[in-house]
């Protein structure tokens, strides 16, 4: 059986581990010495836009719940659609799930669709 390695091939891996010691090496100590210049580099506003992604989920996450309870009001009113949102009383201890929880704007609702949507911008979708 040939072996994986010769003296050489040894050598060589030898040589990788080294340098790759060192590169880790040279990340840390650049991220322990100069912590402040790294993390300003990087950008500020990073955990301010995720941030806001992560309200836009509660966003999507209100509207999904509030159409469920519409459909759920559908089957027990004939299939038609509540005359307001105001009849979803599920909701009456937690009115804020009818506004954007980015921007605050109430939710617009559509009796003769029975759709509701946020204004908030880029929530068009959701
Ligand atoms: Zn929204």
């Amino acid at each position: 059986m040939r072996p994986l390695f010769d003296k050489r091939g040894q050598a060589a891996v030898g040589l990788i581990g080294i340098l790759v010691s060192v590169a880790i090496l040279l990340l840390v100590l650049r991220y322990f010495i100069f912590p402040v210049g790294n993390t300003s580099s990087v950008g500020t506003n990073l955990p301010e836009e995720s941030m806001k992604r992560g309200e836009g989920v509660v966003c999507m996450q209100n509207l999904r719940s509030i159409r469920q309870s519409i459909e759920a009001w559908k089957v027990s009113n004939d299939g038609e659609n509540p005359p307001s949102l105001d009849q979803l009383s599920e909701y009456k201890s937690t009115p804020e799930i009818f506004k954007c929880a980015v921007g605050g704007e109430a939710y617009t609702y559509d009796a003769q669709t029975g759709s509701v949507k946020c204004p908030h911008p880029g929530h068009g979708n959701y």
